[in-house]
C-alpha cells in the first residue's frame, strides 16, 4: 500500500517549483529551521493604516502556517526602523532579519543595483540570501513597491487595487523557498492582475509544495547532491552554518531575486498618480 502511494505520488503532475541555488537544478533553497521570524518596517505603507497593513501581513504568513500538514511557522518579531533589505544593501553582509518594507520614495530603492533588472511593473520583490553550498536560506526580505502601486486591504474586489495580503502571501512563498508555479490559479503564479484577491488563499498546488517541503515533524527533502544542514536542524541555532557563510562573504552566499509582475499596470499607475495629486 505504501509503495502504491509512493508510486502514485511520483507520477502525479506537479507544477510548483522550488527555488534552487543559482547554476544548479537540484540544490534547493530552504529554511533549516521551522520557525521563521519576520519584522515590518515601522513606516508601513502610505496607502493603508499601519494596523491594516500589519493585519494583512500577519494573515499572509499565517496562511502558510495554518495547514496541518506542515509545522513551519512565522513569528512576527516586531517593527523595525531599519531601511536595509537584501535589495538595497550589499549581499555580503545580510543582517539576518527578514524584513518587509514598503518603498515609497523610489523603485528600485536607493542602494539597489540599478542594472535595469528591477522595473516599475514589479509590485514586490523578495530577495533571498542563501548559502550557495547547502541551499540554506540565511536572510529573506520583501520589498513592496509603494512608488508605482496603490495598496489596499479591502475585501471588496471592486475597490481593491494592489492587495497587501494577496501580494504578501505570494512573497511569503518565495521567502520559504518556492519559485513560480505554472498553475495560473496558484498563489505562486508569477503575475497578478489589479484588484486580485485570489492569491490570499492557497491553491492545491501551493499546498503540495508546502506539505512536501516542510512536512510536519519530518525533514525537508533535499536534492541528491545537497549537503544536509550541519548540526541540529531544529531550534534557534539553525543559522550556525549561515554564520560561517557570511564570514566568508560573497564566496558562498548568493542572492536570488523574485519579482511579482503586475498585469494591467497602466491602471495601477493612474490610480497612484490620482492619489499623489490628491495629497
Ligand atoms: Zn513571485
Amino acid at each position: 500500500m505504501a509503495l502504491g502511494l509512493l508510486a502514485l505520488g511520483s507520477v502525479s503532475a506537479r507544477a510548483y517549483k522550488r527555488a534552487t541555488v543559482d547554476g544548479t537544478t537540484d540544490i534547493y533553497l530552504y529554511w533549516s529551521v521551522r520557525r521563521v521570524d519576520y519584522y515590518v518596517n515601522h513606516r508601513g505603507s502610505e496607502d493603508v493604516s499601519l494596523q491594516e497593513a500589519l493585519g494583512a501581513i500577519r494573515r499572509s504568513f499565517f496562511t502558510w502556517a495554518a495547514p496541518s500538514c506542515t509545522d513551519v511557522y512565522f513569528n512576527f518579531a516586531g517593527m523595525t526602523t531599519t531601511d536595509r533589505s537584501n535589495l538595497s544593501s550589499p549581499q555580503s553582509d545580510p543582517d539576518k532579519k527578514n524584513v518587509i518594507i514598503w518603498r515609497e520614495e523610489a523603485w528600485p530603492p536607493a542602494g539597489a543595483t540599478d542594472d535595469g533588472s528591477v522595473t516599475s511593473d514589479m509590485a514586490a520583490l523578495t530577495v533571498i540570501v542563501y548559502n550557495a553550498d547547502s541551499g540554506e536560506i540565511i536572510d529573506a526580505d520583501i520589498d513592496l513597491n509603494g512608488h508605482d502601486f496603490f495598496w489596499t486591504t479591502t475585501d471588496d474586489k471592486t475597490k481593491s487595487a494592489t492587495d497587501v495580503q494577496n501580494v504578501v502571501t505570494h512573497e511569503a512563498g518565495h521567502l520559504i523557498g518556492f519559485a513560480h508555479s505554472s498553475v495560473p490559479e496558484a498563489t505562486m503564479f508569477g503575475a497578478t492582475p489589479q484588484g486580485e484577491l485570489d492569491k490570499r488563499v492557497l491553491h492545491q498546488d501551493d499546498l503540495d509544495a508546502l506539505c512536501t517541503v516542510y512536512p510536519y515533524d519530518a525533514p525537508t527533502p533535499l536534492g541528491p547532491d545537497q549537503p544536509s544542514p550541519k548540526g541540529e536542524v531544529q531550534g534557534a541555532t539553525g543559522c550556525a552554518a549561515a554564520g560561517g557563510a557570511t564570514a566568508r562573504a560573497g564566496a558562498v552566499t548568493a542572492l536570488l531575486f523574485f519579482a511579482l509582475a503586475a498585469l494591467a499596470l497602466a491602471g495601477a499607475r493612474a490610480l497612484r498618480r490620482r492619489r499623489r495629486r490628491a495629497r
